[in-house]
């Protein structure tokens, strides 16, 4: 079971949408959303919401939960690469 970040990762696709990420944080979450309809849904509807929504609904990501979740995404792919 690949349970990568998924929708608790909604900050961490949101990141990625802006261009904010590591490229290797950006390819584990190429990877992801290619087989996972939930996130690649997430993302049509992130992308039709107009701007000014998405300014408005950003967070900032404290840095341990960013290596959290790094850790997990490196875990994951660990995993998938079996
Ligand atoms: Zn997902």
């Amino acid at each position: 079971m690949k349970d990568i970040v998924c929708m608790s990762g909604v900050e961490l696709l949101m990141e990625y949408l802006e261009g904010a990420l590591a490229p290797d944080v950006r390819a584990a979450i190429e990877a992801h959303v290619a087989g996972c309809q939930r996130c690649d849904a997430f993302i049509a509807s992130y992308l039709e919401t107009p701007r000014i929504v998405r300014d408005a609904t950003r967070m900032e990501m404290p840095a341990d939960l960013e290596a959290s979740l790094l850790a997990a995404l490196r875990r994951a792919m660990h995993r998938h690469d079996g």
